[in-house]
């Protein structure tokens, strides 16, 4: 049997036929690292990027180890925000789609009463921020008693936000019996306590480098450019593929503020994002990226991190990166989309 296929890790044949419906034919570094650790229902910490596959490393254990009859959540995954919750119950349903699993997603600023009569459905794995998945548990509208996974994921995107007083919460409510898998794409101090306190100490750890192989689905490429007609050969290049949304990622504020007077001028619904505004002007200029309005955005990295956008289609590097981690994080943005 060939190493690298999902055979090897001797998942249910209902869970192997959904991933090759959906064309995923062998795992990637992240899931071949993780998946056998969590099948041993082993407390994982994996530092590994968006883009790495990472959703499917944890909804492959949990869709195996879920039991159909049981009417009550088994798992339960908290994420920093609503886009990425809808995508991982998306994730989940499709790979247990012949197990006929079933995944809610609640979030806040959304029907209470609508997550709250899901919630009384069979739900075998739930999935939240860590807010309204808070309130659920106060209300008894969500019942923990069985839950025998938890999966803290982008968990450096939730201390950012805020959310680790919820999330710390959240677990003193569930069994102290279960396993805990924490994904990150970074490892602050804050996040070391969380593990030290709720994990066991013989928790397995995973490091993933990040680079262009561990990331799938994204197709990368490159063009020679002369310095003089780099701005004349970025309008052509996106007027050829007419992206939907793009970030042009520059190394410096300068050159930010130079590539944004030329696109603008050529007429194209644009802002830019640099370190150098007020968080105001960022937050709308985001809003505005969001909801579709402007089409491109020009970014330093820095002014760029922790931004979640969903349906993001194009990544354009008009510099090359300082860092080789940067060009990971800025073309992992896509691999949702
Ligand atoms: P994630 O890191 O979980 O956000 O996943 C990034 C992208 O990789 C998603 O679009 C997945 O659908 C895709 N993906 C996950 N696992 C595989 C795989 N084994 N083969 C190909 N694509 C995958």
């Amino acid at each position: 049997m060939n190493k690298h296929s999902f055979e090897t890790f001797g998942v249910n044949s209902e869970i192997l036929k959904a991933l090759t419906s959906l064309r995923y034919f062998k795992p990637t570094a992240v899931q071949e690292a993780v998946i056998p650790l969590a099948l041993e229902k082993q407390d994982i910490i994996v530092e590994s990027q968006t883009g790495s596959g990472k959703t499917i490393a944890f909804g492959i254990p949990l869709c195996e180890q879920a039991e159909w009859e049981e009417n009550k959540p088994q798992a339960l995954i908290l994420v920093p925000t609503r886009e990425l919750a809808l995508q991982v119950k998306e994730d989940i349903m499709n790979v247990g789609r012949l197990k006929r699993i079933k995944a809610t997603a609640v979030f806040g600023k959304s029907s209470f009463k609508t997550q709250k009569s899901e919630l009384k459905q069979k739900s075998h794995i739930v999935v939240g921020t860590p807010g309204r998945i808070l309130e659920h548990l106060k209300e008894g509208t969500l019942v923990v008693d069985k839950v025998s996974s938890l999966v803290l994921d982008e968990a450096d995107e939730m201390l950012n936000m805020g959310f680790i007083e919820q999330v710390e919460e959240i677990i003193s409510h569930l069994p102290k019996e279960r396993q805990t898998m924490l994904f990150s794409a970074t490892m602050p101090p804050q996040i070391e306590r969380i593990v030290s306190f709720y994990m066991s100490p013989d928790r397995a750890s995973v490091r993933m480098e990040a680079s262009v192989e561990n990331t799938p689905k994204i197709l990368h490429s490159y063009i020679n450019v002369e310095e003089e007609s780099k701005k004349k050969q970025l309008i052509d290049l996106l007027t050829i593929e007419n992206p939907d949304a793009c970030i042009i990622f520059c190394n410096t504020k300068d050159v930010v503020d130079s590539v944004m007077k030329y696109l603008d001028e050529a007429g194209l619904p644009i802002d830019k994002l640099h370190g150098g505004m007020d968080q105001d002007d960022r937050v709308e200029v985001m809003d505005e990226f969001r909801s579709g309005k402007l089409r491109y955005l020009v970014a330093t990295d820095v002014a760029a991190r922790g931004i979640d956008v969903d349906n993001l289609t194009h990544v354009v590097n008009y510099d090359v990166p300082f860092e080789k981690e940067n060009y990971t994080h800025r073309t992992g943005r896509t691999g949702r989309a």
